[in-house]
């Protein structure tokens, strides 16, 4: 079917692919169309990675707007909104406006209503339902981009609920869902009521296998010499036999540390192959890569591309990230040694693709687990570029005889899983049952399991009284802590409950918040011994108006604080590594009367070690806090600067959960709140609050101007500006800036020269 037969999109739509070299559909878009999804039918596409979903999805999105409605795109990352924005933005010289809503969970509504276009996480979505977005009512059509994330213990139900929402809130809402193949893709289309493409066709060869001794393996039977002669390791043959070829390999492997080892080694290969040109190249991007900080992730990441290889995972800042996915699509970098999330979403595409490591440690298993099919094929998905290579391979490495057969069943001639949802679990249901009655979605307990019934869980599930039980299990446990009110059939969240969904945390992190704002720092530290409270529950506003005696509760402390956020479900705790448990320990005694709440003993096993672990989150937020250096903390606690940042910004959106909650619950320590979230969000200490809080300071310069004398933002106006230049290292359009964003009459620094004496501080 060519571009200029699929009725309902724009005019304008087939001369701009033409210019993008597309003027025929691939087989499935063509199947899509048939379908009807450019005239509104909803629609389930499961198809290969790299065989144009995203068009697909244009088409549905473009007609809709063509209609006048408004289209949302669903991504699974937020590292992906800001990519699929860009590529939507293509369409803005058609008048067809593009937003991308990230940022903090409350902000940026009215602004997004403006849009035709709008791409967002299903939890920002989810975030956004539960504050009252308008403009949902507008939209035509919602596109679920890796729709069978349904699946992720995580992340999964909130997709489906919101999914059910959107639904159940638009009529006749046109709902796109673009799938990996998997097992069951009929079952998803049932589920919402779509039309379905289930197709295994590929815009480019694939040829799948295993790599064993002196070969390859191949699934077409045929066997290719590729022997390790003299290299260490199977994927370093394979890099290097690749590069003869010309082409890139990309090498999936289980862990961040097998990733940074796998690149030095793969860098030694890739280093043979580079032209003089290439390694100029190389130089500047590692200069780049060392910029944007200043640790050792940046610098044995440098390291290797200055040799032609990378390595890329959820630790590296987004800046590394991108600049080194670009590098390897511009064919500069030769391999990338990645962990699987490069797999979901990022294009990257390679000649050659390398499963080395098949199993990965699962925490919630205790050990080693196989990788799933599904996921194995998504990685294969990756390697072959349309229009560049002749064809794609993908292979995994076996050790023994026994392990290429075992491979070859378990993974190249297997059938991905089925999809199920994982939304009958607690934790899931805790926070969707609240946001589901406090947005009105559903007023009773009928009408709530009449929504929970619209789901994917429910028409996959032989055991209906499953959700049943646990939804009341889940209604207790709010009504229990004060989020929900019962009268009979009839449900209602209480004022915290609102603010609970509002703010998007787990009801159980703000039950938790809240007793540890309450019962404040635990000194009495000996358990009570009856063992049963580990569920924590609170007094109600009034019960606490009554028995306040006054102001005499100390203030808690940030790090009291920084302990409280760290502990809830909410916040993603550091591991204890071995020898931490003892100097983790120590700490808690040294530290006893600054913790929040009941400690648990030593007894309780599982919870002293979550609270030991809570507390390294909590000593890594307060080193951050107290200005020690991005490389210092890294180094400390083993992270990469992705993971600090991760940590700072989940704290500090617990910490304004809190603030919240202290309050509306009227419990006097907002304040003390508010500056231990400030300090965590401009990594100052407390007499630095100020200065950081003037756009463009940030932690460093703020320090060397309160050396330099300078110590508020009042102090900033009025200062010598020749002090100022100097602070901030001579440089006059930083010192500019900053005066202006400090409010200064006249920031110009024409003719100032910095003032010598005062840069004391050569950092
Ligand atoms: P997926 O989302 O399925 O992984 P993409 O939508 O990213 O795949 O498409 C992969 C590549 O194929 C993109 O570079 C896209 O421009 C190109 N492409 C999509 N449809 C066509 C087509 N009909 N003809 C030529 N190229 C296409």
């Amino acid at each position: 079917m060519r571009v200029t037969d699929v009725p309902g999109v724009p005019e304008w739509l087939p001369e701009h692919l033409a210019d993008e070299g597309i003027q025929e559909l691939y087989p499935p878009q063509a199947e899509a169309v048939e379908r009807g999804v450019a005239e509104g039918e909803s629609l389930v596409a499961s198809v290969p990675t790299a065989s144009g979903k995203t068009l697909v999805a244009e088409l549905a999105m473009l007609s809709a707007v063509a209609s006048g409605g408004k289209a949302l795109y669903i991504v699974p990352l937020r590292a992906l909104a800001g990519e699929k924005a860009r590529e939507f933005e293509q369409f803005e010289q058609y008048g067809v406006s593009v937003g991308v809503s990230t940022g903090n969970y409350e902000s940026d509504g009215d602004w997004l209503g403006s849009r035709d276009v709008i791409v967002a996480t299903s939890e920002k979505v989810d975030s956004l339902l539960r504050n009252g977005a308008q403009w949902v009512d507008d939209l035509a059509c919602v596109v679920s981009d890796e729709v069978h994330l349904v699946d992720d213990s995580h992340r999964g139900p909130t997709l489906e609920v919101t999914l059910g929402k959107l639904r159940q809130r638009v009529a006749d809402l046109q709902v796109v869902a673009l799938s990996a193949t998997v097992g069951n893709a009929d079952e998803l289309a049932d589920w919402l009521d779509a039309e379905l493409v289930d197709s295994s066709w590929r815009p480019i060869d694939l040829r799948t296998g295993v790599h064993y001794g002196q070969a390859l393996h191949l699934d077409d039977g045929t066997q290719r010499e590729l022997p390790v002669g003299g290299h260490d390791t199977q994927s370093a043959a394979i890099v290097d036999d690749t590069l003869d070829d010309g082409g890139s390999t990309l090498v999936f492997v289980n862990s961040r540390r097998n990733a940074e080892a796998e690149a030095a080694r793969l860098a030694d290969v890739t280093r043979q192959h580079l032209d003089a040109e290439e390694r100029e190249a190389l130089d500047g991007l590692a200069a780049d890569i060392r910029e944007v900080s200043d640790t050792e992730t940046s610098d044995d990441l440098a390291d290797a591309v200055e040799r032609g290889a990378a390595y890329h995972h959820a630790g590296l800042a987004r800046e590394h990230r991108e600049l080194v996915e670009e590098a390897f699509r511009d064919r500069l970098v030769k391999a990338i040694a990645a962990t699987p999330t490069l797999a979901a979403g990022v294009n990257t595409p390679a000649r050659r693709v390398v499963v080395r490591d098949w199993r990965r440690y699962d925490g919630d298993a205790g050990g080693m687990k196989p990788l799933d099919v599904l996921e194995v094929h998504q990685m294969f998905g990756r390697a072959g570029r349309p229009g560049l290579d002749p064809y794609g391979e993908a292979v995994l490495l076996a050790d023994t005889h026994d392990e290429l057969e075992e491979l070859f069943d378990r993974y190249v001639y297997a059938e991905p899983e089925a999809v199920r949802s994982k939304l009958a679990a607690e934790p899931a249901l805790r926070t969707h049952v609240l946001a589901t009655v406090a947005t009105g979605f559903a007023t009773t307990r009928t009408g709530l399991l009449d929504f929970l019934d619209e789901t994917l869980y429910a028409t996959q599930t032989d055991d209906p009284q499953r959700l049943e039980t646990v939804t009341d299990d889940v209604l207790a446990y709010l009504a229990r802590n004060d989020f929900l009110e019962r009268d009979g059939d009839q449900l209602s969240a209480t004022r915290s409950g609102h603010l609970v969904s509002q703010l998007y945390v787990d009801p159980m992190s703000a039950a938790e918040i809240i007793h540890g704002l309450e019962v404040g720092p635990s000194v009495e530290s000996a358990s009570d011994g009856d063992g049963d409270d580990s569920e924590t529950s609170f007094r109600t506003a009034s019960e606490l108006a009554a028995d306040d005696d006054g102001d005499d509760d100390p203030d808690p402390t940030p790090f009291g604080l920084y302990h409280l956020v760290s502990r809830t479900p909410d916040m993603y705790e550091l591991y204890l590594r071995s020898g931490d448990r003892e100097e983790y320990a120590e700490l808690a005694y040294e530290r006893e009367a600054e913790l929040l709440g009941r400690a648990p003993s030593e007894y309780e096993d599982a919870r002293w070690e979550d609270w030991l672990s809570a507390l390294k989150t909590a000593k890594l937020l307060e080193d951050w806090a107290s200005e020690l250096d991005e490389e210092r903390i890294a180094e400390r606690y083993g992270v990469g600067p992705g993971d600090i940042r991760g940590k700072v910004e989940t704290a500090e959106w617990l910490l304004n959960a809190a603030e919240r909650l202290a309050a509306e619950l009227d419990l006097g320590c907002a304040p003390a709140v508010r500056r231990a979230r400030k300090r965590v969000e401009y990594g100052v200490r407390e007499e630095l609050l100020d200065l950081a809080g003037v756009r463009e300071v940030g932690r460093k310069r703020a320090r060397r101007l309160y050396n330099a004398g300078i110590e508020s933002r009042a102090d900033l106006r009025e200062a010598d500006k020749s002090v100022v230049l100097a602070a901030l290292r001579g440089r006059r359009k930083t010192a500019e800036t900053v005066l202006e964003n400090a409010g200064h009459e006249n920031p110009s620094m024409e003719g100032v020269d910095a003032d010598a004496d005062t840069d004391a501080d050569p950092n």
